[in-house]
Formats: C-alpha cells, sequence, structure tokens
C-alpha cells in the first residue's frame, strides 16, 4: 500500500473533531481522488499525512513507514503541492529546487541533476535564473510540481492544484500529473472539479464531516448513489443532503 490511513481521528484544540476515524487505502500506483465539500476534512487529512499536523489517534502508514511515530522515512517518500503558490519570491527558479532538494538531505550534485531533469520536464530551463516572482501564474504552477517531485517522492499529493486556473493551464497541468503517474508515482488528488477527478482518479472518496461516506470508480459512486454521473453523486452528498436540511428546519419552525 501506498497510503493506509486506518481509524484516524483530529481533534483541534478548539474541540472540532475534523477527522471522525477515516480509514483509507491507496494502492502503489494508482491515481486517487479525495472529494468533499470545504470543511470536510481534506487539509486536515493532508496535514496529518504531511506531518504539519499531529492526529489525535489512529495510524498512517506510507509505503509501510509509520508516518506518525517513525515519520523520516514516510516523510521523504511523500511530495505535496500545496494549494498556495508557497514560494520564496527571492530565489530563482533552479534554487528552489536546489533548497528543496537540500532539505530532504540530497547530495550536491544528485540535487543539480535532478533540478536539470525537472527543469527540462516542466519547460523551465529557459527560466532556471529567473526569480520566482516573476513567472507567469502557469509557470510558478508547473515550478510548485517540480519541487514536490524533487526528491523523488513515491506518493504525491496535490492539494487543488488547478483552483482557479484557466482551461488551458488545467490541461497542462493534467497532461503533468498524468504522465507523474504513468511513470509509477501514487498520487492523491483534492479538487473541487468533479470533471478532473473523473478524467484524472482510478478510485475517488467523498469525504464529508470528517467522515469517508463512499468511495470506489465514479462509476461505483454513481451507482450507490443510485444516480448517473459523479456529479449527480456528488450533488446527493452535497447538494440534496443541505436541500433536506433546510427542509427540516422549515418543518421545525
Ligand atoms: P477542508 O480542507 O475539507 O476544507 P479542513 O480540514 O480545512 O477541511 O477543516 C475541517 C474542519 O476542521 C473544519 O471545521 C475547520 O474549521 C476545522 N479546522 C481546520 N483547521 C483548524 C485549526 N487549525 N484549528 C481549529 N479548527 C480547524
Amino acid at each position: 500500500m501506498a497510503l493506509q490511513i486506518t481509524d484516524l481521528v483530529k481533534r483541534y484544540p478548539t474541540g472540532t473533531e475534523a477527522l471522525r476515524g477515516v480509514s483509507l487505502d491507496i494502492a502503489e500506483g494508482e491515481f486517487f481522488g479525495l472529494l468533499g465539500p470545504n470543511g470536510a476534512g481534506k487539509s486536515t487529512l493532508i496535514h496529518c499525512t504531511t506531518g504539519l499536523a499531529q492526529p489525535t489517534s489512529g495510524s498512517i502508514r506510507v509505503f509501510g513507514h509509520d508516518a506518525i511515530h517513525d515519520y523520516e522515512q514516510a516523510r521523504l517518500a511523500v511530495g505535496l503541492a500545496p494549494q498556495d503558490l508557497n514560494l520564496d519570491w527571492f530565489l530563482t527558479v533552479e534554487e528552489s529546487l536546489d533548497y528543496h532538494g537540500g532539505y530532504f538531505g540530497m547530495p550536491r550534485r544528485e540535487r543539480r541533476e535532478r533540478a536539470k531533469e525537472l527543469l527540462e520536464v516542466f519547460s523551465l530551463t529557459e527560466k532556471r535564473d529567473d526569480r520566482t516572482r516573476t513567472l507567469s501564474g502557469g509557470m510558478k504552477r508547473r515550478l510548485i510540481l517540480a519541487r514536490a517531485l524533487m526528491h523523488r517522492p513515491r506518493l504525491l499529493i496535490l492539494d487543488e492544484p488547478t483552483a482557479g486556473v484557466d482551461v488551458e493551464l488545467r490541461l497542462e497541468l493534467w497532461h503533468y500529473v498524468q504522465r507523474i503517474n504513468a511513470e509509477g508515482t501514487t498520487i492523491l488528488l483534492t479538487t473541487h472539479y468533479l470533471e478532473e477527478a473523473e478524467q484524472l482518479c482510478d478510485r475517488i472518496a467523498f469525504i464529508n464531516h470528517g467522515d469517508i461516506v463512499a468511495q470506489g470508480t465514479s462509476a461505483d459512486l454513481a451507482a450507490e448513489y443510485g444516480v448517473s454521473s459523479l456529479e449527480d453523486a456528488y450533488l446527493e452528498l452535497v447538494g440534496r443532503k443541505e436541500l433536506s436540511r433546510a427542509h427540516v428546519g422549515a418543518d421545525a419552525a
């Protein structure tokens, strides 16, 4: 298993139970989608997996390595492309990759070779000496992806990689991530675009209020909700539920 999450609970100091016993298995080589409305617990799950948040209980294994108590190996196996463009605006493109590699303990020579290779793959070679702040939006997105891949993670986590990007750039990013997956990297994607999940993902899980409520292929999910598309299944999950809650509220008033 690339990622094995068992009975994961995360309660924030505020008392919010963001994850209420989540279990999720992602096989090696899979392209897996995590879908759910705002506040469902997606970021919390990613933060627990990447060591940015401490779970309250449960276990997380990344390629068999305990990501909570023995996180060194687990951390090396995961690359995160965060939602926000958190680049250091004073570094050059090449430095951004090099520093990241250094942070993950890669020797200098290996860093240089790997950076060269990624700059080539992501069409950033000509920009390698430019400061990151001068890049176009699309180049910044590509650099975020390249940086996440720098230390050769076996599991790549993409947190809403296409939020707010135009159609052309979205298609371009899809092309890159499909290629990365085809080359063997396991991918966990969160997105609000159902079409994106449908196109890219082998399997999808719906998360809502800190629970995984359904998972399978997009056809499985449609069948589970008795509808004909992933979009309708998702609407069953969020839309109709909210409508019915409003209805109950109106009755009670
Ligand atoms: P999503 O990524 O699906 O939008 P989050 O994981 O960000 O969901 O949030 C899940 C729940 O946890 C929400 O109710 C949110 O308000 C709460 N939450 C997230 N981060 C924190 C935090 N640092 N402290 C307290 N509550 C938080």
